[in-house]
């Protein structure tokens, strides 16, 4: 007779997940308060309920519109992934990509762009989840470092929006080779003194959490976003147990030390700005400004 016995305590289902992204129509009920919100109200809140703060998910355009102060100029609009395995899973990857274009009418999942964030010129690049679940295959990788290499040349701050699932599997390892590609860039930006901000916004998982998106000199994410590596049902199959409250979740993680900032959408802009400001200082220096000689207070003589 075994002297212990194992139990194999039954995986809990989790709660039914919630559609997030906004509905198409006139008019969309909030799946956080259940609040009927007229569409055209939700655009002036950023898509954020204006009863219970519950943040839609918002595509790239909108992203840089609520950024940028008026217009931007977009960079390496026509790269397109040329499909190099020839994937093929429930379907082709190729008619995926077509039909991702053709819903989108973006060629691949980020705009990457530069333009004036309450007067300070930045790169930003903007991922968009409605392209294959915002995924970084090889046009996403090449389109974010090119967006940092541009920053460096131009010394421009950077800021990256990431909305993904993580690493295009249909791409193989070259999917997961852009985290490092991207990483070396970000190294580059980080040697050339100038600032990095990364905002985290629901969902941001996988190679894209592991890589770029926790990599900001200032990681800032909104409420209530899912940000983890691996889904929290893989950890629960992995571990057989139940996850915390919370967990995965931005207030969590700020808790736990992994982010900097939780700031709702109608302020990020503002907050974005505040950070950007905060690290031209070094910037000037590095650029060979005259920087203000600092008067220190002279030491107090000693008493006897
Ligand atoms: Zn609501």
């Amino acid at each position: 007779m075994a002297w212990f016995k194992k139990v194999r305590k039954p995986i809990e289902p989790l709660a039914k997940s919630q559609a997030s992204r906004v509905p198409e129509g006139l008019w969309v009920k909030c799946p956080s308060c259940g609040e009927v919100i007229y569409n055209k109200d939700l655009a002036a809140t950023l898509s954020v309920c204006p009863k219970c703060a519950h943040h839609f998910r918002l595509g790239a355009v909108e992203r840089l519109r609520m950024l940028f102060d008026g217009e931007w100029q977009e960079y390496d609009t026509d790269l397109q992934s040329t499909d190099p395995l020839r994937f093929v899973d429930t379907k082709p990857y190729r008619k995926r990509l077509d039909a991702s274009i053709a819903a989108t009418g973006m060629k691949d999942a980020v705009i990457c762009a530069t333009g004036p964030i309450e007067g300070i010129e930045t790169s930003v690049a903007a991922m968009e989840y409605a392209f294959i679940g915002g995924s970084m295959g090889v046009v996403v990788g090449e389109k974010i470092t090119r967006a940092i290499e541009r920053a460096i040349d131009r010394r421009l701050p950077v800021v990256i929006v990431s909305s993904s699932g993580g690493a295009r599997m249909m791409e193989g390892a070259l999917s997961l080779m852009q985290m490092a590609k991207i990483s070396a860039a970000l190294a580059r930006l980080d040697r050339a003194r100038l600032p990095y901000v990364s905002v985290l916004t629901d969902p941001t998982t996988g190679g894209v959490t592991a890589s770029f998106a926790m990599l900001g000199d200032v990681n800032i994410a909104e409420p209530k976003a899912l940000i983890g590596f691996a889904g929290p049902r893989v950890i629960e199959q992995t571990i057989r147990q139940k996850l915390p409250e919370g967990f995965q979740r931005s207030e969590f993680l700020l808790e736990h030390g992994m982010l900097d900032l939780v700031v709702d959408r109608r302020e990020l802009k503002a907050a974005v700005a505040r950070v950007l400001r905060f690290g031209i200082p070094a910037e000037a220096a590095a650029r060979g400004m005259p920087v203000l000689p600092v008067a220190l207070p002279a030491p107090a003589s000693p008493q006897s």
